[in-house]
């Protein structure tokens, strides 16, 4: 018994996290994902754990101590106090890979216990898998939207049933659209991303032309475009190494955010390739920003010119 309670112990998960939460304090729910299926995901086949409420409260109180009176704890974990000296104080992101899978009651209990302790927090933000969101009721989610977890980062991935079959993403483009339609209805932000390439070269067509339909069907507020990047030992880099799966030129991930772009429709979505992962950065506002953007896309496609984009070594994930 005593093995098997040290083998369920939490381990705090390292920080992955969006690039707009750079600022943020990364509290942990989980660790892993609850969706561990997609095959060219770093989480493929991590297990899920998650940290006990009381644990979760226990680093909000060290939190607070330190920010009110520079107090550490000796039982707290000295990355807590690391995150906290560059804190404004305003937002959180809650780890893992789905905050949002964390039990409804235990999350309400501890975004209720974070506005206690920190009454200035303006949002929290999390990862949401579309199954996390199919799985809570609106009024739930409304309940977390006035607890202030007023944004999800979600990933779309592909908008083509097909691809999202063979990666294992565990559901359907119309679930993804339910999905994205229910957090939007409660109210809460949704940040969406796809990944060039993921189609391969076979399927980049369809690819584009399928997540165009699904990201306007949802019409999120952000939406951001990632470059695949196959990740060593995950399923789909041995499907590429086995010669199954034929990868996209840099080149022809930019003919896919093009593509993305002229066949998406939008009220109001800032759509960016910021990501380190991308061989070009754009962004804008769509649709005011569409022509702009597609002359910027078209200006490098035409010169097919390998210096104007971004160098394999500095891409990252
Ligand atoms: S749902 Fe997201 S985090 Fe989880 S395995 Fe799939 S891509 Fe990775």
């Amino acid at each position: 018994m005593q093995r098997r309670q040290e083998a369920e112990k939490f381990e705090r998960p390292d920080i992955f996290r969006p690039p707009s939460e750079r600022e943020s304090y990364f509290l942990p729910l989980t660790s892993g994902c609850s969706n561990n299926t997609c095959t060219f995901c770093g989480l493929y086949g991590t297990k899920l754990r998650l940290r006990e409420v009381r644990d979760v409260k226990k680093e909000i109180d060290a939190l607070s101590m330190y920010v009110r009176q520079g107090v550490r704890l000796p039982d707290i974990e000295n990355i807590v106090y690391a995150v906290a000296q560059r804190w404004d104080g305003r937002r959180v992101f809650l780890q893992d890979g789905d905050a949002v899978v964390y039990p409804f009651p235990k999350l309400a209990e501890a975004l209720q216990y974070l506005n206690e302790k920190f009454t200035n927090l303006e949002r929290v933000g999390s990862y949401a898998t579309p199954q996390d969101l199919l799985r809570r009721s609106v009024d739930e989610l409304r309940k977390l939207r006035e607890l202030k977890l007023s944004i999800f980062y979600t990933g779309v991935e592909s908008g083509d049933d097909e691809v999202l079959k063979k990666i294992g993403k565990g559901v359907s483009s119309s679930q993804m659209i339910e999905a994205g339609r229910k957090a939007k209805e409660a109210g809460i932000t949704l940040s969406l991303t796809v990944i060039l390439g993921l189609g391969g070269v076979e399927g980049s067509r369809k690819h584009v032309l399928e997540t165009a339909r699904v990201l306007s069907a949802i019409d999120p507020e952000y939406a951001g475009a990632l470059t695949l990047t196959l990740i060593p030992g995950t399923p789909l880099w041995q499907e590429c190494e086995q010669g199954t799966f034929h990868p996209i030129s840099p080149f022809e991930s930019l003919e896919e955010l093009k593509g993305i772009i002229e066949n998406s429709s939008f009220t109001n979505c800032f759509l960016s390739s910021m990501h380190a992962s991308n061989y070009l950065s754009i962004r804008g506002t769509l649709p005011q920003d569409k022509e702009r953007m597609l002359k910027e896309l078209g200006r490098v496609l035409s010169k097919r010119d390998s210096s104007l984009l971004r160098p394999e070594f500095l891409r990252g994930l």
